[in-house]
């Protein structure tokens, strides 16, 4: 006789960026049931899955994604953080940078290869079989305890003296039960005149408004959907935005997901190897691809331009005291 597993534990949340408990359901997706909040309009998962909380999910995804050949050499990449490292450039240029949810260090390796010299640098991520790949490449990360285990070890962790001149957080926030709590430990390890730095995907999208449910990105494992609002709302008690853009454009995605189901999610094999041929035609020097890389170019800047690209990136310094 088959046992059927256990009620998965969900854990229920108020919204996380105005705190009110009144929110009406917005839509569903596999395991997602997202909520509108009814005073800010904060779109939010509720409840979500105790596996994505406590981020056992993201150990149990080191092999299928994280890790898999195809997603490492599309993070290892020189044109993966290529928009980020530009926007990060413009506000340090060198200094003391702690990314927050490093995963295999990919970012913090452009920094150093890219930039020698210039940066110490600092990674933190609740996946620790993530962080031993970042450490063998020459990473120096941070892992959880005893005392701080989880996705939470970022806020207990003791950083002793240590202060950063950026920290940054790309591709995270959507990710956590408690982003606030987050946004205000970053502004705590600052020193006066640092930068954190914030990539989400944009839910006032061109790819959202157009698929919907459809889009991959709207998935369990993503618990937070910010719009340029609702970001700035969440970090207003602790930061000052100084910069908001809209980055990042793909038309595979688009294309792929605009023929899949309402409510079919993307295996993460199948978006891992994406993201590798993405990083592959971005990196080709074919002259047969210079008219289809200068419309890729045109259309991504209109969409930046009408606040439209997929990724929303603000840049923000912490608030005096
Ligand atoms: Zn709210």
């Amino acid at each position: 006789m088959n046992i059927p597993n256990p009620e998965p534990r969900r854990l229920w949340r108020s919204c996380p960026v105005c705190g009110t408990e009144r929110g009406e359901p917005y839509l569903e997706k596999g395991a997602l049931r997202m909520v509108r909040c009814s005073r800010c309009g904060m779109l939010f998962a509720n409840p979500v899955e105790q596996q994505y909380v406590a981020g056992t999910f993201y150990e149990d995804q080191a092999a299928p994604f994280y890790l898999s050949p195809a997603k490492l050499q599309s993070d290892y990449s020189p044109v993966r953080f290529q928009r980020e490292l530009r926007l990060f450039r413009r506000f340090c240029g060198s200094g003391d940078v702690l990314d927050v949810g490093c995963s295999t260090g990919a970012f913090l390796h452009q920094l150093q290869a890219q930039f020698p010299g210039n940066y110490r640098v600092l990674g933190i991520d609740v996946a620790g079989a993530a962080l031993d790949y970042a450490a063998s490449q020459g990473i120096p990360v941070v892992r959880g305890d005893a005392e701080a285990p989880g996705a939470d070890m970022f806020l207990t962790h003791d950083f002793g003296a240590s202060r950063f001149d950026a920290i940054t957080f790309w591709a995270v926030l959507e990710h956590l039960a408690e982003p606030g709590k987050f946004v205000s430990r970053a502004a705590a390890l600052l020193r006066p005149g640092g930068h954190c730095f914030f990539l989400v995907p944009n839910m006032k999208s061109l790819a959202v408004r157009w698929l919907g449910r459809r889009y991959r990105y709207v998935m369990p494992e993503h618990v937070n959907y910010f719009d340029h609002r609702t970001l700035r709302r969440l970090l207003a008690p602790n930061l000052e935005v100084v910069q908001v853009k809209a980055t990042h454009f793909n038309p595979v995605v688009f294309w792929q997901d605009w023929r899949r189901g309402q409510r079919d999610l993307v295996p993460p094999s199948e978006r891992a190897q994406l993201l590798q041929r993405t990083s592959a035609w971005k990196q080709s020097q074919s002259a047969l691809l210079y008219p289809l890389r200068l419309g890729y170019r045109l259309t991504e800047w209109l969409l930046a331009a009408m606040h439209l690209a997929d990724n929303l990136v603000l840049v923000a310094r912490r608030r005096d005291p």
